[in-house]
C-alpha cells in the first residue's frame, strides 16, 4: 500500500481481505474481447425464454412514471407476495434482487465476534456479505457436494448468529429433503437466524423437496428468500424478497435502502406473479433441457452433480478453466467454478434445446472426442 493511500489501511477489517463476487460476463463484453459474434450465454442461470409478456407490458405501462420515486414500501407487490405465500405482508421484505436481502440479513444479525455458518460449495454471497460486516466465517464440509446438515449442526456454537442454507444450492444444484431440513431448522436455537435461500424453488420437481416458506409460522427465526431473477426471467431488473416473522422483517427494513426496488421492477414482478403459465412453460423447457444435457454428458463419458435447478455442474475430469476458454472461442459462455473449490467442474445453465445442442457439440469439439 503506497504512502499516499494510507486511508486504505483504515477500511473496515472485513473489507480489507474481501474477494468480491465474480459475475458472469455479459455477452456483448465477451464478444468484444474475443472478436466473435452470435454466442450463447449459459453462464448465469437466467431464463432462456426471457420473461412473461405480461411483465414486459407492465414495464411499458410504467415508463412514464420513472421521473417519480417508486413506492418505497412496495405496497402492491408485498401484498401480492403475502397472498401468494398466505403470509403477513409485514413479513415480506423486498430486495434489489434477493442478494440485497441476504446482505441486509448480514448487516442486521452479524458483526465482529458473531459467527456466520454456511456449507462448503454454498452460494458465494453468504461468506462475502458476512465478511464485509466483520463476522467470523465458519464453513462446514460438504457431503456429496451438498449441505451436510450434521456437520453444520456440529459447527454451531454460542457465537453462531446466522446459518445459511441454499436449497437447491448454487453452483452444485444439490438439494435437501423435507424431513432432514425440517429437523435441522427445529434444532437451530431460537436466537439464531436460519436462512433458507430458495432462488430455484420453481424448478424443483423432487416430491420430497420442502417449501420452507410454509414453515414461517413455526419458526420466528426463519428467513426464506426468493427471487424473480431465475424462473421469472427478470434478472436484469433486480427484484427478490425475504419472508420472515414481521418482527424480523422490521429489523431488515431498518437497514434497507428506502427505494431499493425500482418502479419498473415492482410493476414487472407484480405482473409476472399473474402469469403462472409462463412459469410452467419455463419449468417444462428446463426439465427437457436437463435431460438433453444429461444424455449429452453420458455420451461424452462425463459425470455431473445431480441438480434440481436450472443449471448443472459437469465434471470434466481435468482443469475446467482452459476448457471454458476454448468453449468461449466456440461461442459458448459457461461458468468455471474453480473459485468454489471445484476446479474440474463447469457450471452450465440449461438453455433452449438448440442452445443445449450447440453447447454439447462445442464441448465435444473442445474435448477432442
Ligand atoms: C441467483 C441466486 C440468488 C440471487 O439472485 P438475485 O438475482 O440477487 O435475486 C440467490 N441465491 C442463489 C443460490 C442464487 O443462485
Amino acid at each position: 500500500m503506497s504512502e499516499q493511500n494510507r486511508v486504505l489501511n483504515r477500511c473496515a477489517p472485513g473489507v480489507a481481505n474481501l474477494t468480491p463476487y465474480v459475475p458472469g460476463k455479459p455477452i456483448a463484453e465477451l464478444e468484444r474481447e474475443l472478436g466473435i459474434s452470435g454466442s450463447i450465454k449459459l453462464a448465469s442461470n437466467e431464463n432462456p425464454l426471457g420473461c412473461s409478456p405480461k411483465a414486459l407490458e407492465a414495464m411499458r405501462a410504467t415508463l412514464g412514471e420513472v421521473s417519480r420515486y417508486p413506492d418505497g414500501a412496495g405496497f402492491a407487490l408485498r401484498q401480492a407476495l403475502a397472498e401468494k405465500h398466505a403470509a403477513d405482508p409485514a413479513g415480506v421484505t423486498l430486495g434489489n434482487g434477493s442478494n440485497d436481502v441476504l446482505d441486509m440479513i448480514a448487516r442486521v444479525f452479524l458483526y465482529p465476534g458473531a459467527e456466520s455458518l454456511f456449507s462448503q460449495y454454498a452460494f458465494a454471497v453468504y461468506p462475502i456479505s458476512s465478511q464485509a460486516v466483520g463476522a467470523d466465517l465458519k464453513m462446514a464440509p460438504a457431503r456429496d457436494y451438498g449441505h451436510d446438515l450434521e456437520a453444520m449442526a456440529e459447527m454451531m456454537s454460542d457465537q453462531t448468529r446466522v446459518i445459511w442454507i441454499a436449497n437447491p444450492n448454487n453452483p452444485t444444484g444439490t438439494w435437501l429433503r423435507e424431513a432432514e431440513l425440517r429437523a435441522f431448522v427445529e434444532a437451530v436455537p431460537a436466537e439464531v437466524i436460519c436462512v433458507v435461500d430458495e432462488a430455484y424453488v420453481e424448478y424443483v420437481a423432487e416430491p420430497d423437496y420442502p417449501d420452507a416458506s410454509r414453515w414461517l409460522a413455526d419458526f420466528p427465526n426463519l428467513i426464506v428468500t426468493r427471487t424473480f431473477s431465475k424462473a421469472y426471467g427478470l434478472a436484469g431488473l433486480r427484484v427478490g424478497y425475504g419472508l420472515s416473522h414481521p418482527a424480523v422483517a422490521d429489523l431488515l427494513n431498518r437497514v434497507r435502502q428506502p427505494f431499493n426496488v425500482d418502479a419498473l421492477a415492482q410493476a414487472a414482478a407484480l405482473a409476472a406473479l399473474d402469469d403462472p403459465e409462463f412459469i410452467r412453460r419455463s419449468v417444462a423447457v428446463n426439465a427437457q433441457g436437463m435431460q438433453q444435457l444429461l444424455a449429452g454428458f453420458q455420451a461424452l463419458g462425463l459425470n455431473s452433480i445431480p441438480s434440481a435447478g436450472n443449471f448443472i455442474a459437469v465434471d470434466l475430469g481435468q482443469d475446467a478453466a482452459p476448457i471454458d476458454q476454448a468453449l468461449l472461442r466456440e461461442g459458448c459462455i459457461t461458468r468455471p467454478i474453480g473459485g468454489y473449490g471445484l476446479p474440474h467442474h463447469l457450471r452450465v445453465s440449461i438453455g433452449l434445446a438448440e442452445e443445449n445442442a450447440r453447447f454439447l457439440e462445442a464441448l465435444k469439439t473442445v474435448l477432442g472426442r
